[in-house]
């Protein structure tokens, strides 16, 4: 079963959309210092900080994951292109 976590007030720092909600793909449903973010609206790859902000992810952090967790990158690169495609079509 989903769980969604709300995290008021963080927006999306490439398209300034605001997320509301938090949900997880297979894990805790919980925003902590260091996870990875995706913005649903333009596929933006953000990071939370230490007091749960969003901020993008930057280029050392992507390659990380690139190379520790390879399918996760792969994962989320999928998402990323289908939001991508999906906004095409509008
Ligand atoms: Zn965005």
């Amino acid at each position: 079963m989903a769980t969604y976590t709300n995290v008021g007030n963080s927006h999306c720092n490439s398209c300034l959309n605001p997320m509301e909600v938090f949900d997880s793909v297979g894990g805790d449903a919980f925003p902590t210092p260091g996870k990875v973010s995706i913005c649903s609206f333009c596929g933006q790859l953000s990071v939370f900080d230490d007091n749960l902000n969003l901020r993008a992810m930057t280029e050392e952090e992507e390659k990380e994951i690139k190379t520790y967790h390879p399918l996760e990158y792969r994962m989320l690169m999928s998402i990323k292109k289908l939001i991508e495609i999906k906004n095409k079509m509008k």
